[in-house]
């Protein structure tokens, strides 16, 4: 666990170190959870976000993109529910006066059960050796039985108190299971009361004319309300997808862990229609699919799992979270839901407009069923971020901080470097970036000696150097090295193009 939260301080300390990220107006003493992308974090947020969108609409014939407002009018949040029930359930404790979801306080309580339980059957292990047989022992052992039992009795009681609403019986639970706040220990809480996410602006000029309107939670109601714009002048077919990246905000109770969770975030989302009664064959066909995505960057198969959502939202009727090895432990990263039929009809119940598809094939009109997928992008970035950054320990006993992130996201793909500052190599290698800028953000660095160059391109993330020396005046060639390896070659600058373009190209990269 320590170990765990020094990686994540490393995280946080080297995001800023490099320009990746810094906390919003931090001159002021910055705003809580809201961040700013410096130079390399917005290269490498672009690139991830370039990674999502030509994989999703590039790739498939039958997927288009759209780039919807950010202010809609405001019955769509009616419409889809969010004026009613997107909230969270809050308390608040009286004697530190921090503020808590109360959800969040009853999971971590079973999540404690859980870690017993995964305790138990750890010592297990240990004690019976190769013999253990842990479907047997987790099914008869009766502390484990106890633990878990407790566990689902929790989370059951809970789902069921919110869904119906029962916020006493929310407040009673956390008070029968002893739960304290977090930071100081005290019980003294208050009620649990209903808080809606959204953030609430004002359109037009005077007090008497505004209306009021809310910044969108997000990016798919964008997608549903040019559900008809899309399919008509893009002549689609079912099945059909309409992909879109942007900016959402909500008015998260609790924002910590850095860009995990944040007020304003980028969402990338793909609203896929299809036929009525498929949508279960196409849900699992884009957990697959999406699954697929996350696997091609290499950062490790361990680290990504799948979660079934048990209590379902109110428009889904299947739903599941990949969930990722934060620094923090495995989280949602993205969310495949399969949506049914709610948006649309939801959207044409309040409109007053016709929603649907005329199928060819069926000869018949209908509301189209979604399966959507939905990824937070900064969340994808601290996905890629945590993983990549390793402090490694090097042969001859020393180490060095290298941010081994995949080469296709990478902000700079090149740092070009002279050995001296001197002796025409700077023009050399200043002539090497004219050429290779076209194809490549790549970057210059004559500064300190070259192993310390090494060393801060490493930090940086950058996938290659290429140092031009005085062989090179005669021969035309320079060392490249890679990052990872460290390996390093002699190579032509005519053909320094080729290789880059052969460890970089989307081609190479989304299978
Ligand atoms: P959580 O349970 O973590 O609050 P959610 O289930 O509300 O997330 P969705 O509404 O399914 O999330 O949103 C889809 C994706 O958007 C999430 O998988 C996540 O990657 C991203 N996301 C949601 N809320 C935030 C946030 N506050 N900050 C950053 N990313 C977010």
């Amino acid at each position: 666990m320590a170990q765990q939260e020094d990686h994540f301080k490393k995280v946080i300390s080297h995001a800023k170190e490099y320009g990746y990220i810094f906390g919003s107006s931090e001159i002021y003493d910055g705003l809580s959870a809201v961040y700013d992308y410096g130079q390399n974090g917005a290269e490498l947020k672009k690139n991830i976000r370039d990674y999502w969108w030509k994989s999703m609409v590039q790739m498939h014939e039958n997927i288009v993109g759209i780039d919807a407002s950010i202010f809609m009018h405001p019955t769509t949040w009616k419409a889809s529910g969010h004026v009613d029930a997107f909230n969270d359930p809050l308390i608040d404790n009286k004697d530190s006066k921090k503020r808590y979801r109360a959800d969040v306080l009853i999971e971590d309580y079973a999540e404690k059960l859980n870690q017993k339980a995964l305790k138990e059957i750890a010592k297990a292990k240990k004690r019976f050796g190769d013999k253990f047989d842990e479907q047997e022992f987790v099914t008869t052992n009766p502390r484990v039985l106890r633990y878990r039992k407790e566990q689902e009795t929790v989370l059951q009681r809970m789902a069921r108190s919110l869904e119906a609403e029962d916020l006493a019986d929310v407040k009673a639970l956390i008070e029968e299971l002893g739960i304290a706040d977090p930071d100081t220990g005290s019980k003294n809480w208050t009620d649990v009361r209903q808080f809606n996410l959204m953030f609430g602006t004002k359109l037009g000029a005077s007090a008497e004319t505004a209306t009021d309107l809310y910044l969108r939670p997000e990016t798919a109601q964008g997608i549903f309300v040019n559900f008809l714009n899309v399919q008509k002048t893009g002549r689609m077919k079912i099945p059909f997808g309409i992909a879109q990246t942007g900016k959402a905000f909500r008015n998260e109770i609790v924002a910590r862990q850095f860009i995990f969770r944040m007020r304003e975030f980028e969402q990338m989302e793909m609203q896929f229609f299809v036929r009525p009664g498929d949508e279960l064959k196409w849900y699992e066909h884009w957990k697959e699919t999406r699954l697929k995505w996350h696997l091609s960057l290499g950062l490790g198969e361990e680290n990504y799992r799948f979660h079934d959502h048990e209590k379902l939202a109110h428009y889904a009727n299947a739903a599941a979270d990949i969930e990722f090895d934060f620094p923090f432990g495995f989280k949602e990263l993205e969310g495949i839901h399969s949506r049914t039929d709610f948006d649309l009809k939801a959207h044409e119940e309040f409109s007053g407009k016709k929603l649907q598809f005329f199928d060819p094939e069926l000869n018949e009109n209908y509301v189209p069923y979604v399966v959507e997928t939905s990824i937070g992008l900064d969340r994808m970035f601290l996905a890629v971020f945590s993983k990549s950054l390793e402090e490694e320990e090097l042969e001859n006993g020393s180490t060095r901080t290298v941010l081994k992130l995949p080469a296709i996201l990478a902000p700079v793909k090149a740092a070009i470097l002279p050995l001296v500052k001197k002796d025409g190599l700077p023009e050399v290698a200043q002539k090497i970036i004219d050429d290779l800028k076209f194809d490549f953000n790549v970057a210059y660095d004559e500064k300190d000696a070259v192993g310390r160059r090494y060393r801060r391109q490493d930090a940086a993330g950058t996938p290659f150097c290429i140092t031009v020396d005085h062989d090179t005046l005669e021969d035309e060639s320079v060392t490249i090295r890679d990052r990872d390896t460290m390996e390093q070659k002699r190579v032509k600058i005519s053909e320094l193009a080729t290789i880059l373009h052969e460890k970089i190209d989307f081609k190479h990269w989304a299978k």
